[in-house]
């Protein structure tokens, strides 16, 4: 026997008994993002290598060591499967020059790679759901989109997640944070990690980010980015806290949360839970307004965020929260000899008329056949043996609780299971 071929560490099928719960969250995510008029797009999983260098920076962990990267082996272009979805999806407006028929609001939910080790709540393959709002400047779209992931939550029943919140300001602002807060890491170099120690000079924000334990203390006392607002970014934050207020969403302010990109400004935000250990992000995003422009197109205003859907799913489950089972309407029993056609035109308008129908398939006893009726969830058992083919009726017999089997013309066979 050959070798088995296993599928990629990190990438996972995705089984039926699984697939319930994407369905429904799917479908709970399309009818969310209809309600608040936000339009669905789809674009490659393979891009150019240097839209993802240039949009999420090159001193980022994503793009120093997360990427799938390769070369086309036909021309050696050199490609990259998506990480994140925000740079394909501007790329896609730009191109197709979406934003000269006014803002965009835009979704899109599909597969991201990124080279990490797996463990629960992060892999290899994973999928995103993200939103994004291009043109509007906020902060009122920022505290529109924050009620939409709340709106979300609400959907799908998920609890007890937080809302952290931060400002990144401007570039200006950001720069003169900077320096402030090279000045500090590099008193303390002795204390940083590897990580920290080599983007103490290229991108010390990010060193902020840092998950190692032992960076903690020195990052909680670094010099906050709040404290370098001018009056036009403390505006925008204030007035968005205080629409959140308004509208009944708690949040906490988090002076560390930078996001693990480089392209966001002003706001930014992350929703956490402390029920899924250390993968507790389940969602984040926030302001991006000068990444339009860094990709080529004309400035626009910009604000949006990913969700982590593993994530999501691994919190219903952790919150016990299932979708309705579907159950098929009808299993379809037959036995006998030349009534082939005469079973499958009857399960075909059993469907035409809105049943779920499963036929039995292949030879089976009628016990055995009935058996695996039971088993599918269904009903009703629709009973078709010779004399049934040759009256055109079909036997109905219900299988869950009392009632009696019936024969009824073929075509009466829907009202009396609708009934
Ligand atoms: P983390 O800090 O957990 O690595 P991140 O900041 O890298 O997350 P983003 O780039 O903001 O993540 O992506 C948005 C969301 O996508 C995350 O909040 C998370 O829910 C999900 N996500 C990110 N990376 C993974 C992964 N490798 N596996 C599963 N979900 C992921
Ligand atoms: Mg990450």
């Amino acid at each position: 026997m050959s070798k088995e071929i296993r599928a990629i560490k990190g990438m996972n099928d995705i089984l039926p008994g699984e697939s319930d719960t994407w369905q429904f969250f799917e479908a709970t995510v399309r009818d969310w993002a209809a309600a608040y008029g936000y339009h669905n797009i789809r674009t490659p999983i393979v891009e150019e290598t240097s839209l993802f260098v240039r949009s999420i920076g090159e001193v980022t962990d994503i793009v120093e060591k997360e990427m799938y990267s390769f070369e086309d082996s036909l021309n050696g272009d050199k490609l990259t499967l998506r990480p994140e979805g925000t740079a394909s999806c501007l790329r896609a407006v730009i191109q197709h020059n979406l934003l000269h028929q006014g803002p965009q609001r835009l979704w899109y939910m599909g597969q991201m790679y990124r080279h990490e080790r797996p463990q629960k709540g992060r892999y290899r393959q994973f999928h995103q759901v993200g939103v994004e709002a291009l043109g509007f400047d906020g902060p009122d779209v920022d505290a529109e989109l924050l009620l939409m992931t709340v709106s979300l939550w609400k959907r799908l029943g998920l609890q007890n997640l937080q809302l952290q919140l931060n400002s990144l300001g401007t570039s200006e602002e950001r720069a003169r944070h900077r320096e402030a807060l090279i000045a500090y890491l590099a008193q303390h170099q002795d204390t940083l990690d590897d990580d920290g120690k080599r983007r103490l000079y290229t991108n010390p924000l990010r060193v902020l980010d840092s998950k190692n334990p032992a960076m903690q203390a020195i990052c909680d006392a670094a010099p906050k980015l709040v404290d370098y607002l001018g009056d036009a970014s403390r505006q925008h934050f204030d007035t968005l806290q205080q629409l959140l207020t308004d509208c009944g969403v708690p949040f906490v302010i988090n002076p560390r949360l930078v996001r693990g990109l480089d392209y966001y400004n002003l706001t930014v935000f992350e929703w956490v839970t402390n029920e899924l250990g250390s993968q507790g992000t389940v969602c984040g995003g926030g302001r991006y307004d000068g990444l339009v422009e860094q990709l080529g197109g004309k400035p626009t205003a910009a604000c949006g965020f990913g969700m982590g859907v593993e994530r999501l799913l691994l919190l219903l489950e952790a919150q016990r929260i299932t979708p309705p089972v579907e159950r098929p309407d009808v299993y379809l029993v037959h036995q006998g000899t030349n009534i082939g056609s005469y079973v499958m035109q009857t399960a075909e308008m059993l469907r035409e008329q809105g049943l779920k129908v499963i036929l039995h398939g292949g030879q089976a006893s009628f016990k055995s056949q009935m058996k695996k009726a039971d088993a599918s969830g269904a009903r009703f058992a629709a009973i078709i043996g010779e004399n049934e083919a040759i009256s055109k009726t079909v036997s109905i017999k219900p299988l869950l609780g009392e009632g009696a089997q019936q024969i009824v013309e073929q075509s009466q066979a829907v009202s009396l299971i609708k009934q």
